[in-house]
């Protein structure tokens, strides 16, 4: 067989391009619109704290614009700038500018290049079911629950990955995978806790690949993916592995009907798409916990 003759060291390049391509399909959307030209004039300019820049080198422009003269300054991954957000109008947040001076020199930066500084509350974990991360909150980039546990290898998709989460949703995971097994329904995990750091090296290479607008991969600090307790699920099916089409699957049905009696939600609904600004995502399961589960 063909196969037989590929090098172990392409093999495992083909699967490490696999799994790229199904975790950049797990992200959820973070942004939407190219950053278009705004108008300082009539734009409002929201007063925030720091923000981190993203690229690992990026100019600054000289006006909000990306057709705009380029300043004659670099910046770099992690640097703070203390900008201002140049609000175009209502329902526009996507395509927002961040401004500054600087030497006496007013620069723009979009807000795709870059993620508000977020300083640790406390140490520790976040409490589980009460954390909260969307489009407007992000958590710290240096966030990492501290009781990340691996998933039971025979639940992972992609045999040999090792995927984690925190201690307590990998045991209720668990005991969902069992309780869906004795029905005959085979779930999988897809994708599990993801740094901050990972997400960044994502998000900056989709950027690359089509531009501040894309649609599919999200900034870092701003993935449920990050808290440690959301995890991606499919069946056995490559088809309908973070798929729409998931939902209409047998295993996607279970997983709706059946998984709240293991304190895992659907975070990403037709419902609240509207609210969320994320797509539905039918395989996304986030842990909230049985306490908050059975009150709710
Ligand atoms: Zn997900």
């Amino acid at each position: 067989m063909a196969a037989a003759h590929v090098p172990r060291k392409a093999l495992s390049h083909l699967r490490f391009r696999f799994l790229l391509t199904l975790i950049a399909f797990s992200l959820n959307f973070a942004l939407s619109d190219q950053p278009r030209a705004a108008d300082p004039s009539t734009a409002s300019l929201r007063e925030t704290g720091g923000w981190i820049v993203l690229p690992d080198r990026v100019q600054p422009r000289l006006a909000p614009s990306l057709g705009a003269q380029k300043a004659s300054c670099f910046l770099s991954y992690k640097a703070i700038i203390p900008a201002k957000r140049l609000e175009a109008g209502p329902h526009s947040s996507r395509q927002d500018w961040l401004t500054w001076e600087h030497d006496a020199t007013r620069l723009y930066l979009p807000i795709a290049q870059a993620v508000p500084e977020v300083l640790p509350q406390a140490p520790g974990n976040l409490p589980i079911g009460h954390e909260r991360v969307d489009l407007e909150h992000p958590l710290p980039l240096c966030y990492e629950p501290r009781d990340l546990r691996p998933i039971d290898r025979k639940w992972i998709y992609v045999k040999d990955r090792e995927i984690k989460m925190r201690s307590e949703a990998v045991r209720y995971a668990h005991r969902m995978f069992e309780a869906a097994k004795a029905e005959k329904i085979h779930l999988r995990v897809v994708s599990g806790y993801r740094p901050a750091k990972t997400q960044r090296w994502l998000y900056l290479r989709k950027v690359e690949e089509d531009g501040l607008g894309q649609k599919i991969v999200a900034k870092p600090g701003h993935s449920e993916h990050q808290l440690g307790t959301a995890m991606d699920v499919s069946g056995l099916d490559p088809k309908t592995v973070l798929k729409p089409l998931f939902a209409e699957t047998k295993e996607g049905v279970w997983v709706r009907e059946n998984a709240t009696r293991y304190g895992f939600r659907l975070t990403y609904t037709p419902e609240n798409s509207g609210k969320t600004h994320y797509i539905p995502e039918p395989w996304h399961l986030r842990y909230i916990g049985m306490a908050l589960e059975k009150d709710r």
